[in-house]
Order: structure tokens, then C-alpha cells, then sequence
């Protein structure tokens, strides 16, 4: 893929058009994550641990120069017929990348400069070198490549068997504070903003880097709703997803500036144009203050509607922020991320238990709702899963995913159950439950609740109560509402799946992400009803999708009647001033307008 034409004597400014998922200017040096290397470990390491990173790399390294040695011996003693020449030859070539300077010099730049653990710095060198290799004119010398490829592979694979000493730590985020255009003059790598670029990156990466430097992330991949999306979302700094190739355009160290608003990436940024993304970076700064004025205020309507707006968090730690923001509870704690990336065994009762009561005491008295594990589609336990979703053998969206996963392994959903229902003894719990479509999984999931209850009576074992909801995420359900509301005390919407299976658009899935619509006249009808349903017989309903948080379709829900939304707690504030400036009585007439409408987003215009 080449890269747009460089003007004489410096870098020329060019831009990359991806999918907005989480707003915001951001600008700084890019980290890239080599796409081929995902199940790799990254992570930052402690300045204190910079040499025992180091010796990793050589140990691996010189293993892996003792086998290619003992491979050579071997060859030379099976003689000229069995083992020809070339191979010898072959391995020479693989001795010599291995003690290349450049392999080696860059290893140590990234571990001390960087702070990189050992595998992502020796992959991002890799990449580095891969690329001057790309650009060779010989022939024979761009496939030396494949070389390298192999060798660096055989280092990490010895690296895996001997393990990592150092556990990843939890680095605290760098300062955001705002870049002025002075800073980038300076070259220091030590505390210039970060961002990060990468092929694709897992919703279990993007949990590892929750906590950490990036002031951005830009993606190749992914949809708006993508997993990986919503958790850039909760940071609540820019990102920018299915940006095509942008780990192939941009370079490591390159200065980029994300658009999280537009959607652009801008690479090589000249100085009018950073001066004006600093511009905008400094307003979007100024009115994140003034929206931090409405923290305390209560969500009422201009008409004296009371509005719920609920948090939906990731981890038990979020419950924080969701305080802080003002929420009146959590909507949504989608509890597979607890059960994410993990190498072997799934969250025992007791780390669960003592997770959910986390969440739950975070909260202060609010009340929490618990989702059962959604595991399957784009959030995979391993890179199995992953691999085999890459490689086209599997339909995960359509697969063995979240009610479906759990009633397939009743042992790990009655562990989940217990933990959650003792967690129920500290407060006030909701407990969701995802992906329903059939009368018999309603009624294996209520009996195995039953069951959870009754297993904790005979341990003795103190619960709570809790109400109990389900997701309305399938058109199966939302179209069978009287049958789900015989059985659950509450329904929350999730529009981001319900949008996916109503108009057969892959959430994850950037090239048909413009056929991705919430506006669709089914999905907007399949909404409403849910929400007339539960109005009219008295049940809570709300609704925890992007829907929720997006502030361009506060109006049009309120004018459906929903009065409890969910989302991001930082979302919050920017959905409360639009609750503050509507009159959700005159909105309904509107509402109705724009649900009758062939086109509702030109109604939604005005
Ligand atoms: C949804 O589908 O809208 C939802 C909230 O669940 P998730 O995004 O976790 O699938
Ligand atoms: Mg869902």
C-alpha cells in the first residue's frame, strides 16, 4: 500500500477517512501495534524492569541462534543428498538477520525508550524493519522478509515457554492536558501524547490499555457498535474505527491528529492545521467544563419529567466514574469483561462474587443491573475464536453467543448466577439477561436461577433479592413482548444487537457499516412498541445501546416515551442538557411523525 506522495524536503500532510465512535480532537506521536502479532502481549513496563526486559529479548534471541547452530550440525552430519546445501544456506541467512544491528538497536529503543515489554517492542521493531523491506527494489532482498518474520516468531515462541517475569503493571494515564503547538516542536519522546494505531485490536486489548497512556486509538476495522468502539467510548477519548488502512499509512512516531467528531485521521498534520485542531481541541475542553456544571442537577424535563440516566460500565472500577458523573445507577455492567482475555480458567464464584460486590458497593446504595456473560461474536474468551472469525469459518454474531453460550455450560452459568445473587446481599441488584428469543430458554434460564437460589440455601450461603430483566436485542423478541413481559420485571433495549439482526448488518463489520442505520423505519418501530408495551403495563424499560448515549436521538426517544436511558458515564452530562431543554409532551406528536415517515432521518433534521 503506498503512501501518499511526500513533498520535497519533509513529510506532506494527507488524511484517512474511518467511522467517528468516540468524540474529542486528540493529537499525537503514533504507536503501532503490528496487526500479525495479536496475540501478543503489550503492555508498559516499569522504568526499574527496562534491563530484565532486555535480557528476555537476548535470551530468546541466543536460544534461538544455539538451535539454528545445532540445525546446522545436524545438517552437515546427514551430508550433501539428505540436506542440501541451500538449507545450510537458508539458516545463514536467518543467523545474520538475528545478530542484524538493526533488530537488536531497535529492541532497546523501544523497551527504554518506549517503556514497551519485551514481545511489543521486538514486534514493533519487526514492523519497522518489514517496512524498509517492502521498500527494497532487489527482489531477492524484499523476501528476506518472510525471513524475518520466521526468526522473530521462533524468539517470541521461545519467550512464551520460558514466560514473562514481569506481570503487566497498571500505568496510570498520562496527563491529557492540552498539546500546545509549541510542544510538538520539541522532540522528546518521554512525554509527548501517545496514540495508538492498529490493525485491529480485541475488546480484551482495548481492556489492558483502558488505564493507560493513549490519548487516542484508530483502527482498520471495526463498526461503530464494534465492541472494541464501545470500549473506546468509555474511555472517552477520540477514536476512529474502520479507517481501512491506516496502520499501513501511518508510521511509528508519525505526529496524527484524530478527528473523533468527522471521523478523519490526519497524518503529518502542517502547522495551520494543527493550530486549528489545537483550536477546536481547546473549545471541546471548555465545554466539557461547562457540562460538568449540570453534574448535580436532577434530569427533569422542561414539562417535569423525571429521566433516568444510568451508567453502563465495564468493570467494577467504573462504578467511580459513573458516580462521578452522576448517574442514578448502573444500566448495564456487561459482566463478560471479567471473563476477557483470559489464558485458561474461567472467574471462579468467589472472584465474581467479590467483583459484582465491588460494583455494588461502588454504587453507594444505586441500584446496579448485572448482565449474564455475553461472550461469543466480537468478544471472544481467545484468539482461537478470533482466528477462526478472521479466517471465515464462523458466524459468531449468529453462533453460540451470550443466554445461548451460558445454557450450553450450565455449571459455569450457575457459578456466575450464585456470584451474582450474593452480591445481591449488599445492595440493590437487577439481573439482565442477554439474547433471548425463545419461550424454552426463558424457561431453562428462570430454572436455573431457581436453582442458584436453592444451591446457596443448602451452603448456607447469604443472597439478596434481585428483579429480573431481559435484553430485547433479537426482532424475535421485540416482536414477542407479552410473552417476555410474563416473565421479567423489567426490558432493556439493546439497540446495538437489535439494529445488527433487523437489518442483517454486521456490527463489526466496516464495509457495510453504512447500511447500519438506527434510523431505519423497522428498527425505530421495533423500538417504539417495546417501549409502548412496558409503558402501558407498568414494567421498566430502558435503553442501554449507543442509541442511548448518542445526544442526536435523545428527543426522538423521549418522544417514544422512554424514561430510563443507559450509557457511558461519559455520556451522561451532554444527553441530561438535552433532557433539560425538552418538553417531552410536545415530542410525542413528533415522535409519532418521524416513526410514520419513509426516510425518519429527514423528519429527525427538520
Ligand atoms: C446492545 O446490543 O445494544 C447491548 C447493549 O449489548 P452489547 O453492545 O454488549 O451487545
Ligand atoms: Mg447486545
Amino acid at each position: 500500500m503506498g503512501r501518499p506522495g511526500v513533498a520535497a524536503g519533509g513529510a506532506m500532510t494527507f488524511s484517512i477517512h474511518g467511522l467517528a465512535v468516540a468524540r474529542g480532537i486528540a493529537i499525537g506521536r503514533a504507536v503501532l501495534i503490528a496487526s500479525s502479532r495479536a496475540d501478543v502481549a503489550h503492555y508498559f513496563i516499569e522504568p526499574g524492569q527496562v534491563q530484565a526486559e532486555i535480557e528476555r529479548v537476548r535470551a530468546g534471541r541466543d536460544a534461538v541462534v544455539d538451535e539454528i547452530h545445532r540445525l546446522q550440525q545436524t545438517l552437515d552430519e546427514m551430508g550433501p543428498k539428505e540436506a542440501p546445501h541451500e538449507l545450510h544456506a537458508l539458516l545463514d541467512v536467518h543467523l545474520m538477520l538475528l545478530q542484524d544491528d538493526a533488530l537488536t538497536t531497535g529492541v532497546k529503543h523501544w523497551i527504554t525508550d518506549r517503556l514497551y515489554n519485551a514481545e511489543w517492542a521486538l514486534t514493533t521493531q519487526l514492523e519497522v524493519i518489514a517496512r524498509q523491506f517492502d521498500e527494497m527494489e532487489d527482489e531477492y532482498l524484499r523476501e528476506r522478509k518472510a525471513d524475518l518474520e520466521q526468526v522473530v516468531e521462533r524468539i517470541l515462541r521461545y519467550m512464551k515457554g520460558v514466560g514473562s517475569p514481569v506481570a503487566p503493571p497498571h500505568v496510570p494515564r498520562r496527563s491529557t492536558g492540552l498539546l500546545r503547538q509549541h510542544e510538538l516542536l520539541l522532540d522528546d519522546t518521554q512525554d509527548v501524547p501517545l496514540v495508538l494505531i492498529a490493525h485491529d485490536l480485541s475488546p480484551a486489548d482495548m481492556l489492558q490499555f483502558k488505564q493507560s497512556v493513549f490519548v487516542g486509538f484508530v483502527t482498520d476495522v471495526g463498526g461503530k457498535t464494534s465492541h472494541t468502539a464501545i470500549v473506546a467510548r468509555s474511555m472517552d477519548i477520540p477514536a476512529v474505527v474502520g479507517a481501512r488502512s491506516a496502520s499501513q499509512l501511518v508510521r511509528q512516531d508519525d505526529w496524527v491528529i484524530i478527528d473523533g467528531d468527522a471521523g478523519v485521521v490526519i497524518v503529518d498534520p502542517s502547522a495551520i492545521i494543527l493550530a486549528e485542531y489545537g483550536f477546536r481541541q481547546r473549545q471541546g475542553e471548555l465545554e466539557r467544563g461547562r457540562l460538568a456544571r449540570l453534574r448535580h442537577t436532577p434530569a427533569v424535563t422542561l414539562d417535569g419529567q423525571k429521566i433516568e440516566l444510568l451508567a453502563n460500565i465495564e468493570m467494577p472500577e467504573d462504578a467511580a466514574a459513573a458516580v462521578h458523573a452522576g448517574a442514578v445507577g448502573v444500566g448495564l455492567f456487561r459482566s463478560e469483561f471479567l471473563f476477557l482475555g483470559r489464558q485458561t480458567t474461567l472467574p471462579s464464584e468467589d472472584e465474581q462474587y467479590q467483583a459484582y460486590r465491588r460494583a455494588v458497593e461502588g454504587m453507594h446504595g444505586l441500584p446496579v443491573t448485572i448482565r449474564t456473560v455475553d461472550i461469543g461474536a466480537d468478544k471472544q474468551l481467545d484468539a482461537r475464536h478470533e482466528k477462526a472469525r478472521d479466517d471465515g469459518h464462523l458466524n459468531p454474531a449468529l453462533g453460540l453467543r451470550a443466554i445461548r453460550w451460558s445454557l450450553a455450560d450450565p455449571a459455569m452459568f450457575l457459578t456466575q448466577l450464585r456470584a451474582i445473587l450474593r452480591a445481591a446481599a449488599h445492595g440493590k441488584v437487577k439481573l439482565l439477561i442477554p439474547m433471548l428469543a425463545h419461550v424454552s430458554e426463558i424457561r431453562q434460564t428462570l430454572s436455573l436461577i431457581d436453582f442458584a437460589r436453592a444451591e446457596l440455601d443448602n451452603r448456607g450461603v447469604p443472597y439478596g433479592p434481585v428483579s429480573l430483566g431481559a435484553m430485547i436485542e433479537i426482532p424475535a423478541a421485540a416482536l414477542t413482548l407479552k410473552l417476555f413481559l410474563k416473565y421479567f420485571d423489567f426490558l432493556s433495549i439493546g439497540t446495538n444487537d437489535l439494529i445488527q439482526y433487523t437489518l442483517a448488518i454486521d456490527r463489526a463489520d466496516e464495509s457495510v457499516a453504512h447500511l447500519y442505520d438506527p434510523l431505519h423505519p423497522a428498527v425505530l418501530r421495533l423500538v417504539a412498541d417495546t417501549i409502548a408495551e412496558c409503558n402501558a403495563q407498568g414494567k421498566g424499560v430502558s435503553v442501554c445501546g449507543e442509541m442511548a448515549g448518542d445526544v442526536s436521538f435523545t428527543r426522538l426517544l423521549l418522544g417514544m416515551g422512554l424514561r430510563s436511558f443507559s450509557m457511558h458515564p461519559a455520556q451522561i452530562l451532554a444527553v441530561k442538557q438535552e433532557v433539560l431543554r425538552a418538553d417531552a409532551g410536545r415530542l410525542t406528536p413528533w415522535a409519532h411523525q418521524v416513526l410514520d415517515a419513509d426516510e425518519p432521518a429527514k423528519v429527525l433534521a427538520g
